[in-house]
């Protein structure tokens, strides 16, 4: 899953499961609030209302709860039909419930009661009869007197119809109430005291209003119906009596009324105050602008005091940004506009602290003159909620603009539901010109049966389990684009209901991932398959043979003496001269056919479908033909050769491995037999192989156990016969064989590479030599030392001379390392590169058995060389045989002419020696004056 799903997937529930506000605390005239057809306008809202409870829950019926409550403005039912406490009359109750119209009668329906103390029974407001016909004094404790209109007892109790001024009004009295009632006839005056209601009866619109008495006392029948006499006399005298009676009730009423209006009204600021100053909204009062009351909540709320506040001019709390508002209300409001009675503002509290209130105003009366009742709620906590949730969304919101992935909702069909913003970043797409479509629709063919499987099962799967695929989609542009996308199953989740798919462009990483797989596979530098591509190429080939039963051939092409370019050219000439090699390989073959690198300089071949196999050598002759033509590389004309091998299947072998190791031992056999030709397998190969084995073998422990010597063969001035030098010359002192001559062995050691190690031993130990001698004060003696072509293909055979004449501290002009033709003519270039090297360490270069190959001195000028040796060949003869003394004294001559040294070999007579001698030859060695010799045999004749 991408890192931060989680967080939009928090975010989401977060506001699913971020809890409700608590519902706010308002005053009972809140709840009371109606539009035109009755109906509360807080219909369904959840409010905590404080009031005086004005009748106990267990006055009207017994299966159900329904009192009221007042406070000093309004009052209100609450009506419920769980278990609740019990509300005894001046109880201080708190109701926690939702607002709701009943049959036109507003309740607050609890889901809690709570009885918060006792207020004492509250006193029934007076009201003029008319007033209760009207919504002024509902749910409130009124008396007012009226007269019976008519009586009608019914399955719920008794109605009485009451006219009150001119209004009809129900008394209505409950089943349970009904005894003790007195019993009311029509025309009957009565005082009533009792609960003002509206009611709308079953199947009308008109609102009936009634009177809830609470008990049998709150009826009292102050007039019977008038009783008619003949009896003038009895009539006026009944008649003054009656004024008399009158003025004194009159009197005596007027003082109880203003009596009872002072303790009223004192009970009721009691009352008021109980209740305010329990209530958790501020409730308060202003006149004009300025505080004439404030409840406790309001000094809590703000921070001030009452003290501080009554007289106060409440703009100057208002935070100056919602001044305007708060002034601009109070000016709609005296010109009579509609101004909402709630609104949200902020304050300044004392401490400086800023606080948002929910604001309700309403017009009163107070002492006389018109003010405000106003009721606040803290709802800072809601505000900072409502932000932090605001907050939230809008980071959500700028993480899904901003991420680097693209996301998708999907529904069960693939259906792009919603797409984010980003998706124009990864596939061009506008958001909108995907929503609609069909997903799989900008899918690639290759890949959409896989994915759709996956989606199945995504759909299947538990709700939140992710599936991460890659597949290529196309871009607007058209261009297909690798995609990695992780999928959740959210269908079940209420606020996604689908599957949200977040995904990016993947298409660099497939890209650097190909790139990887192509290398691990290639050879860097020729682009050809390297050996682990062979390998599986000839596996497949070999299956296929297997099952076609035709012939296939392995190649293994390895060049001849590679190593001298590599190492002398440099790298640069080395690597263009393996990449043109193969691409002349690549030419010689057909498409089918693979060609790979496996090492520095080899190659190797398969060759498939070949009609019995007989085309196989044809197509290593046609290698062979290809390399032989010169390559022009950076300026430089080189040549190259090459040493194939040739396995066949089935013949060779029915295994990969083992036709790869039999044209390796092919091609060992080529390089044996001279190189630049091609060797098919024989089973005698794998005997000669073992004996290579044996051979390496025994030559290393030959090594180790210092089997080898070093003879010295010294050379003489022509004219003096004064030894100059000596040659070393090694032998193998094998201890079964005797003394083994270099003939015998030299060869092989080239073969196997045996002769660097021991090349570097007899330079070591003939330096070593020499230097010892002239220590020992003898006269200084020059060194020849013999260097096979394996040992100038050597990559630090300069490193490795270096190291031993700093080692024995021989002075550098006193070697000289002798190279045969054919070494020196491999490879023009590279000889003229390694020996311009030593001749810069003022080693000396002698060109040994000199005429035996068919180079000659003008082109060997090219070299940086000091000593030529005429091969023993000449010299046997060269006394008898005019024609051999004819080629030594032209290469004397000619090599005077170069300015070089001549060394005859292999003189064994005293003719030869003055022969040589009088045709101006420098140097002469041979039997006639010394066979090579051990160290001491050779220090004892210098000595003398
Ligand atoms: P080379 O460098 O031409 O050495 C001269 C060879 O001629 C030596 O044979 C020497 O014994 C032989 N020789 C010298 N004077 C006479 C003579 O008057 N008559 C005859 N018939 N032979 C004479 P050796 O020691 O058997 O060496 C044979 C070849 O082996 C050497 O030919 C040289 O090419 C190679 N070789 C010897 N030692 C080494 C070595 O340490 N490293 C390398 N790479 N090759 C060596
Ligand atoms: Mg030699
Ligand atoms: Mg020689």
């Amino acid at each position: 899953m991408h890192p931060w799903l989680p967080v939009a997937l928090l975010a989401a529930t977060a506001a699913v499961n971020a809890p409700a506000p608590p519902p706010a605390a308002v005053p009972i005239a809140y709840v009371n609030e109606r539009s035109a057809d009755g109906h509360t306008t807080h219909e369904g809202e959840d409010v905590i209302v404080t009031g005086v409870a004005n009748v106990g829950s267990d006055t009207f019926y017994t299966e159900v709860v329904k009192f009221f409550i007042e406070d000093d403005h309004s009052g209100v039912a609450v009506f419920s039909r769980g278990p609740q406490p019990l509300v005894k009359v001046g109880d201080i109750v708190r109701v926690r419930g939702t607002v709701t119209t009943y049959a036109g009668v507003v309740e607050v329906v609890p889901g809690r009661i709570e009885v918060l103390g006792r207020a004492g029974p509250p006193q029934p407001q007076r009201v003029r009869p008319s007033d209760l016909a009207s919504y002024r004094h509902s749910g409130r404790l009124v008396q007012s007197e009226a007269r019976v209109v008519d009586v009608t007892t019914r399955g719920r109790g008794t109605d009485t119809r009451l006219l009150a001024g001119r209004e009809i009004v129900t008394l209505h009295i409950t089943q349970k109430q009904q005894h003790g009632f007195p019993a009311l006839e029509a025309g009957m005056a009565v005082t009533v005291n009792g609960i003002a209601s509206s009611y709308i009866l079953a199947g009308q619109t008109r609102v009936t209003w009634q009177i809830l008495p609470r008990s049998t006392s709150d009826v009292v029948i102050i007039q019977k119906p008038p009783l008619f006499t003949r009896d003038d006399a009895a009539r006026a005298a009944a008649a003054a009596a009656a004024i008399v009676l009158l003025i004194v009730v009159w009197n005596l009423s007027l003082r109880r009324r203003v009596r009872l209006e002072t303790e009223g009204h004192r009970a009721s600021e009691t009352r008021f105050r109980v209740v305010a100053d329990t209530a958790p909204s501020a409730i308060f009062i202003y006149q004009g602008t300025r505080f004439r009351y404030v409840n406790r909540a309001t000094e809590e709320i703000t921070g001030y005091s009452a003290a501080e506040l009554v007289g106060l001019d409440f703009i100057s709390i208002i935070d100056p940004a919602f001044r305007d508002l708060v002034r601009g209300r109070a000016l709609a409001r005296q010109r009579g506009e509609h101004v909402p009675p709630r609104y949200e503002a902020r304050i300044v509290r004392k401490d400086g602290t800023k606080a948002w209130l929910d604001l309700t105003a309403g017009l009163i009366d107070f002492e006389g003159l018109p003010a405000a009742l106003g009721t606040a709620f803290d709802i800072t906590e809601r505000k900072r909620a409502e932000e932090a949730l605001q907050k939230s969304e809008e980071r959500f919101r700028a993480l899904i603009e901003n991420a680097s992935d693209a996301l998708a909702l999907l529904d069960p069909n693939g259906t792009v539901l919603w797409a984010g913003p980003s998706t124009r970043r990864v596939l061009g797409y506008e958001d909108h010109e995907l929503v609609g479509r069909n997903g799989f629709e900008l899918i690639h063919p290759d890949d959409q049966p896989h994915l759709r499987h996956l989606f199945a099962e995504l759909l299947r799967a538990p709700r939140g389990d992710t599936r991460t695929f890659e597949y290529r989609a196309r871009s607007k542009d058209g261009q297909w684009h690798w995609l990695e996308a992780t999928a959740s199953n959210l269908v079940d989740e209420p606020f996604i209901g689908g599957i949200v798919a977040n995904y990016r462009d993947v298409s660099e990483r497939k890209r650097t991932e190909e790139e990887i797989r192509y290398q691990a596979l290639h050879d860097v530098l020729t682009g050809l398959p390297n050996r682990s591509l062979f390998q599986d190429r000839l596996e497949l080939a070999l299956a296929h043979a297997r099952r076609s039963g035709k012939p296939l051939a392995v190649m293994f092409v390895d060049l001849d003496l590679f190593k001298l370019i590599n190492d002398n050219l440099g790298h640069t000439v080395g690597d263009r001269m393996l990449q043109e090699v193969s691409a002349r390989l690549r030419q010689c073959l057909r498409a089918s056919d693979t060609v790979a690198r496996v090492g520095g300089d080899e190659f190797t071949v398969v060759l498939e479908d070949l009609e019995a196999g007989e085309s196989a050598p044809s197509v290593a002759e046609k290698i062979l033909d290809e390399l032989d033509k010169p390559f022009d590389i950076d300026g430089h004309r080189l040549h190259v050769t090459a040493s194939i091998g040739v396995s066949l299947y089935p013949g060779d072998g029915d295994d990969a491995d083992t036709l790869t190791r039999n044209a390796d031992k092919a091609m060992y056999r080529a390089k044996e037999l001279g190189r630049n030709t091609l060797q098919l397998f024989t089973p005698e190969m794998n005997e000669r192989y073992r004996n290579r084995l044996a051979f390496e073998a025994g030559f290393r422990k030959a090594l180790e156990r210092e089997e080898f010597v070093v003879h010295f063969q010294p050379f003489v001035g022509a004219s003096d016969e004064r030894p100059v030098g000596v040659e070393a010359l090694v032998r193998w002192n094998d201890p079964e064989r005797g003394l083994v001559y270099p003939d015998d062995f030299i060869h092989a050691a080239e073969e196997t590479r045996m002769i660097i190690p021991l090349g570097s031993w007899v330079l070591r130990t003939a330096c070593a030599q020499v230097q010892q001698w002239r220590e020992a004060r003898l006269p200084p003696m020059q060194v020849s030392v013999n260097l096979s072509v394996r040992q100038f293909q050597q990559r630090d055979l300069i490193a490795m001379i270096d190291s031993v004449l700093e080692d024995t501290a021989l002075d550098p002009s006193l070697l000289e390392l002798e190279i045969t033709e054919s070494v020196a003519m491999q490879n023009v270039e590279l000889t003229r590169a390694v020996l311009q090297q030593l001749r810069a360490r003022r080693v000396r270069i002698a060109i040994d058995d000199f005429g035996a190959g068919q180079s000659s001195l003008i082109y060997l000028r090219q070299f940086p060389l000091n000593t030529i040796k005429i091969d023993r060949v000449f010299i046997r003869d060269v006394t008898a045989n005019p024609g051999d003394a004819a080629i030594v004294s032209a290469i004397i001559r000619l090599a005077h002419d170069l300015g070089l040294v001549v060394v005859a070999e292999g003189v064994e007579t005293s003719e030869q020696k003055e022969f040589l001698s009088s045709l101006g030859c420098d140097l002469l060695q041979g039997y006639y004056f010394s066979r090579p010799l051990p160290a001491e045999e050779v220090r004892a004749r210098l000595m003398t």
